[in-house]
């Protein structure tokens, strides 16, 4: 399948998820907030028709009449209320009276029972067919056919001069029953509806929108690393084919010939051996990469003299630099150094360095290997006054297969592939290497490693 349609597919079944999950908790949070907004807006609503209710008791409760005919001692003590079977007419009513400053006068309604449960009197403002006498329970809500909602709250009235009426001991006088209308109420949700209405979908538009940019984000490491992997593949591959192509020739030369003259042998042999060598140590390369990298079977960490490390891989490889007219020294200090790592590794991380050194300084040139303690750490230096790394390159030399000068590097024997392992040894004991160099003047690679605390 086309790499870039896989992808593809990968980002958006990506960005689905995103979405998915995003807006299920968009929705639930809207769901929560909207439900305890409506919540606290109703508990609210029941307060104000309680504490008026409270309010209007404790006013009545003092002027209740004991005896005789309550409904004309009522019309006495509330004049602006209705009287069951009186014609009414609408005026501003005692509840209103008593109600002024707590909220708004015109929305509540007062309607007062006998202790029988039969209506007296009421506001002119109250919802219409309500029932003449008292079923409801305390809380009650009211849907009128004219699509109006009202909230009612019915309490006990006590009269304060005794409780006998007709000449009968009652529980209460009667019953006080306050409601007001649910429009404002209403209102105000229907309003959060619409704001959600609104809200979410532009709020899921976002969503979309930046869960397509954050999978983008998210693959955009995935596919570079793809990419470098095929890139990698092709340049193994590339290295690979040269000394491969190299050998055969050299091979089928030799078998075209039926009877090999053996001075043409004793030349074409060393080209054999010297391209099985190149490719036998590319493979080692490879695979040593690719095991430090998989961090496959790891070797536990133990103590290595970094002192002993320097000197031996110095005496290593002075025979290379006296061959290639170079002076090599090494300076290393009176105390002992250790740290905690691997030791085949190490020694393979600072010989490919001083390699390196050797290998990129000219004729009468000098390479240092130093080795000191600072603060807690070590640091390996190796110093060369060889042909130095331009700048603009020094970032890439630690990448696979990466040459400054591709054909000179070749040439020399190298594989492209030993700044990326001492890098990737270096990352394994969590240190780094760090260069400084300049193009004609030399290079400085530097590394710096835990030491043992004793
Ligand atoms: P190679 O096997 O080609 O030496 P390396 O990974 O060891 O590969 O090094 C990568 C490249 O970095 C080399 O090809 C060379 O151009 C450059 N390089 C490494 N060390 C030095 C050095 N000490 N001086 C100059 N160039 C260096």
């Amino acid at each position: 399948m086309n790499i870039n349609r896989l992808f593809r597919r990968s980002r958006i079944r990506l960005a689905f998820w995103y979405v998915l999950v995003m807006g299920t908790i968009l929705s639930l949070s809207g769901f929560v907030v909207y439900r305890s907004i409506v919540q606290s807006n109703w508990v609210a609503l029941e307060r104000e028709i309680e504490s008026i209710a409270g309010t209007l008791h404790d006013s009545l409760e003092p002027m209740l009449p004991v005896t005789g005919d309550p409904a004309i001692v009522l019309q006495q003590i509330f004049p602006d209320l209705c009287l069951v079977g009186k014609a009414c007419t609408v005026n501003p009513t005692l509840i209103q009276r008593h109600t002024i400053g707590i909220s708004d006068r015109s929305i509540y309604y007062i309607r007062l029972f006998d202790h029988h449960g039969k209506l007296l009197t009421f506001s002119a403002n109250q919802p219409p067919y309500l029932p003449n006498t008292l079923t409801s329970p305390d809380w009650q809500t009211i849907n009128t056919s004219n699509g109006m909602r009202y909230r009612q709250f019915t309490t006990i009235l006590h009269s304060a001069g005794g409780h006998n009426l007709e000449g009968h001991n009652h529980d209460s006088w009667g019953y006080l029953q306050i409601g007001r209308t649910l429009a404002s109420l209403d209102a105000e949700t229907r309003r959060i509806q619409w704001i959600l209405a609104i809200g979410f979908p532009v709020a899921l538009g976002l969503v979309v929108v930046s869960s397509w940019w954050l999978s983008g984000l998210a693959m955009q490491p995935i596919y570079q690393s793809y990419q470098q992997q095929q890139q990698f593949t092709a340049n193994a591959a590339h290295e690979l084919r040269s000394p491969l192509a190299s050998l055969l020739a050299t091979v089928e030369a030799l078998l075209r010939v039926r009877e090999p003259d053996p001075s043409h042998l004793q030349t074409m042999l060393p080209t054999i051996e010297r391209q099985g060598r190149r490719l036998s140590h590319l493979i080692k390369d490879l695979l040593l990469l690719a095991s430090l990298e998989q961090n496959e079977t790891p070797v536990p960490f133990l103590p290595c003299c970094l002192n002993d490390l320097v000197v031996d891989l110095t005496e290593e490889f002075l025979e290379l630099a006296v061959a290639a007219d170079i002076q090599l020294t090494s300076k290393v200090p009176s105390v002992m150094i250790y740290v905690l790592g691997n030791e085949s590794q190490l020694y393979r991380m600072v010989s490919n360095l001083i390699a390196n050194a050797i290998q990129y300084t000219p004729a009468g040139g000098s390479v240092t290997v130093r080795l000191e303690p600072r603060d807690r750490k070590a640091v390996i230096a190796v110093k060369d006054t060889g042909i130095g790394i331009p700048t603009d390159q020094q970032g890439r030399i630690f990448d696979r297969f990466y040459r400054v000068d591709g054909d000179r590097s070749r040439k020399t024997g190298g594989t492209g592939l030993g700044l990326a392992i001492a890098h990737a040894i270096a990352l394994k004991h969590q240190a780094r290497i760090k260069i400084e160099s300049q193009v004609e003047q030399g290079s400085l690679f530097t590394v710096e490693l835990e030491t043992v605390v004793s």
